[in-house]
């Protein structure tokens, strides 16, 4: 049996069929040679707050190196093991770009509970939590073998009290109950996009974040009381080092020259989108406001 806590520092982490889970890609599952009728997954949470990533302009989730480099690697790592413990079993691990809703998942097997602002929350770690799953063609029992845990057996998802604290804090008004998140508003979404809509450039200019925002995760209960708890700040050390939390368009050029760039989350959408949220913030660019 693998220690997950030992091997790699994960401590949450619960098995769930994949009968009960929403498919969002099924195309994925059936490359890995994975039935969504009778496969399973083990999801499991990796906490990324860090304390030395407060106070700059760029959203936790992305102040270290990429966490999709993080998770690769652990899958690496980590299926070949579980191929041994159970031989003929296809294994495959995916984070984010995900067969299955990856929140409502999480919160059925119990790793948390559905927020109002559309996040996993995690009583321990609260909402400042990466959700990745190990994906196999055996069923949900084949993980207590595996990793020792067991499956609920009632995969009803928890939800969050609704104190609203999120959407009074939302600076984009995004929040509309109910668990539903108007993405075009969002600023998580908005700084991402290639093409803004109108008034995106203004709520760019206006945000306390250049990408991302963590507005709504911060002013949740769940995370002060993590954070009162000791628990908010990740063990993990690969979230607490090489950390960018501030970028300007000094830092982000030497960044690009020393190929450091790509190793990032805010890379994704590719320099120009960062240049141009910069040149937002800054009041320079009145263009891509339109
Ligand atoms: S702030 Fe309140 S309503 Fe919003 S996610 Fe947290 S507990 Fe739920
Ligand atoms: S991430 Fe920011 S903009 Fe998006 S819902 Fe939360 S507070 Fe609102």
């Amino acid at each position: 049996m693998l220690d997950l806590k030992a091997l790699y520092g994960i401590e949450a982490f619960a098995p769930i069929p994949l009968a009960e889970c929403t498919i969002q890609k099924p195309y994925l599952l059936e490359r890995a040679g994975i039935s969504a009728g009778s496969g399973s997954a083990l999801l499991f949470l990796l906490p990324y707050y860090t304390a030395g990533g407060e106070g700059g302009n760029i959203s936790m989730y992305a102040v270290a190196e990429d966490y999709h480099r993080y998770c690769e690697t652990l899958f690496a790592d980590i299926a070949p093991r579980l191929s041994q413990l159970l031989p003929g079993a296809k294994f495959k691990g995916f984070a984010d770009h995900s067969p299955i809703r990856e929140v409502e998942a999480a919160a059925r097997a119990g790793l948390g509970i559905m927020g109002e602002n559309g996040l996993l929350i995690s009583e321990k770690y609260s909402s400042f939590v990466f959700i990745g799953g190990i994906y196999t063609d055996a069923g949900a029992d084949a993980w207590e073998a595996l990793v020792g845990a067991w499956p609920r057996g009632s995969y009803e998802p928890g939800r969050c009290p609704g104190c609203g604290e999120c959407m009074r804090a939302c600076p984009a008004h995004a929040i509309l109950g109910g668990g539903h998140i108007d993405r075009e508003r969002c600023f998580s979404a908005v700084t991402q996009k290639k093409k803004l809509a109108d008034g995106d450039g203004d709520g760019i200019a206006g945000a306390e974040y250049i990408w991302g925002c963590d507005v709504c995760g911060l002013a949740c209960p769940y995370t002060r009381a993590a954070r009162a708890a000791g628990t908010l700040e990740t063990p993990l050390q690969y979230f607490r080092e090489k950390l960018i939390k501030t970028l300007d368009e000094s830092t982000l050029s030497d960044l690009v020259m020393s190929g450091e760039f790509e190793r990032h989350a805010f890379s994704w959408r590719g320099e120009g989108v960062v240049r141009r949220n910069l040149r937002l913030r800054e009041g320079k660019d009145h263009e891509d406001r339109d």
